[in-house]
């Protein structure tokens, strides 16, 4: 029997052999096949990244697909970016790829585009029943195999304005992003010093998970050392990206954002951005300043995409990494296509990347802090949070877990859809107001479980 608990939020995903079985593959190509017929045209992009239970996975996936009448479009290892930029350039726009993310070696799992959209977690969760159900209809299919990088290398380059090379360094962690980056940069002009770029399924250097400060070391001590302008690095499926600057630091993705959102806005004045709400609250007060509608949503790549898509808003971003332009690209999260923005910015305005982010005020941040807690013990976590702070002097914007503001901060406290984790985040004007903030959780997490280990 298929596992539910694979059927998530955003995406399928699971452990090779332990909760995701190969003929789980077989078993989703059928669903989507029934899905396809009912709600979109019978035929669909497939993709995979560079794990070593990809092929196999890919497979049963196809055969599924192929037994039910669908035409099964392969367009081979490729990092997530390039399966969305296919449904955008090919005529079908449904695909889905076979990737975990930034998750370990063992872990797989599948996106699913449909109609150009993601598919939604409802749509996730029908896939399962169809399953369940087995209300699979036999037709036979049809397979042909694309390359797709090509395409997708000649629409950046035509994007790409005023080229003056300079040197960048990029860790893709063995990911399938090493496929596309060096290449897709150094015809872009650039000089690129690489690091594990070479795709290898086992991540044998580190995990393929930048939000992890470890993860970004030899980055970081490689950008110092070669002098570079800039360090990048990708996760796993390279739809997030972190950047770090000249000096060796790191940038966190909602400052990066304003630097996005200033571009964005000094082109369309009043555009819309959306961004979620792990975001620094700098990042609103600065689009709201330069004349744009700011935009908070609940975090989670799919509802940023929706949210984009429906209010036509050109520009959104999470604290995660993930950003999503929709000005002069299509509406997907890309974190090669997020480089080239950067370095375009850096380019025309002749500044070293620390001289364009000095423009933003700073406050008190905390990176995103994880405290780590069964799936099944989170809501009931967050709830018993509520209730503890409810009386107090403060607001409370229950969104998606509780952002707790505070007048000279806030903290944030979320369950994670991705890992079994509750994430945190705090910000204030000061260090001081930061601490106190800080002190307002710990005394009430510790209060509900005294022996839960703290990241702060
Ligand atoms: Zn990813």
């Amino acid at each position: 029997m298929i596992s539910k608990e694979i059927f998530r939020a955003y995406d399928i995903r699971g452990i090779v052999g332990k909760t995701l079985q190969i003929s789980d593959a077989y078993l989703i190509g059928q669903a989507l096949a029934t899905y396809l017929k009912k709600y979109s045209d019978p035929s669909i992009i497939i993709a995979r990244d560079g794990r070593l239970s990809s092929p196999t996975l890919s497979k049963a996936l196809k055969n599924g697909l192929l037994e039910h009448g669908i035409h099964v479009i392969d367009v081979g290892e490729i990092p997530t970016p390039l399966l969305y930029f296919a449904t955008c350039h090919l005529t079908t726009k449904n695909g889905v790829i076979i990737t975990a993310s930034h998750n370990p070696a063992e872990y797989n799992g599948f996106k699913i585009v449909i109609n150009g959209k993601p598919l939604p977690q409802e749509g996730i969760q029908l896939l399962y029943s169809l399953i369940v159900n087995q209300e699979f209809t036999q037709e036979k299919g049809h397979y042909s195999q694309v390359d797709i990088i090509p395409a997708y290398f000649q629409k950046i380059q035509a994007d790409f304005q005023c080229p003056r090379p300079f040197k960048i360094v990029i860790d893709c962690a063995n990911s399938i992003a090493g496929k596309i980056a060096p290449s897709l940069f150094r015809k872009l002009g650039f000089e690129v010093v690489e690091l594990f770029c070479e795709p290898d399924g086992r991540f044998p250097n580190h995990l393929p998970d930048p939000s992890e400060p470890e993860n970004l070391l030899t980055l970081i001590a490689t950008v110092k050392e070669t002098q570079a302008a800039l360090g990048i690095a990708y996760d796993g499926d390279a739809d997030r990206v972190f950047i770090i600057d000249e000096t060796g630091r790191w940038i966190p993705a909602d400052y990066l954002l304003m630097l996005f959102a200033t571009e964005v806005l000094s082109l369309q004045p009043a555009a819309e951005i959306v961004f979620d709400i792990k975001c620094s609250y700098h990042l609103r007060k600065l689009i709201e300043k330069l004349g744009g509608k700011a935009t908070l949503i609940r975090t989670g790549h799919t509802f940023l995409k929706k949210q984009i898509h429906d209010s036509k808003a050109a520009l959104g971003g999470e604290a995660s990494g993930h950003f999503v332009f929709n000005d002069r690209w299509y509406g997907f999260d890309d974190g090669f296509y997020a480089t080239v923005r950067v370095l375009e910015i850096m380019q025309r305005s002749g500044k070293k990347l620390s001289e364009l982010l000095a423009a933003f005020p700073l406050s008190a941040l905390t990176p995103e802090l994880k405290i780590a807690m069964a799936e099944e013990s989170k809501t009931a976590f967050i709830n018993h949070f509520k209730q503890l702070i409810q009386s107090q002097p403060i607001k409370i914007i229950d969104l998606d877990g509780l952002r707790v503001e505070f007048p000279y901060g806030w903290g944030l406290i979320r369950p994670s859809n991705t890992t079994p984790y509750l994430t945190l985040r705090f910000e204030a004007d000061t260090e001081e107001n930061l601490t106190q903030i800080k002190q307002f959780f710990r005394q009430h997490l510790l209060q509900i479980q005294p022996q839960l280990a703290l990241p702060f």
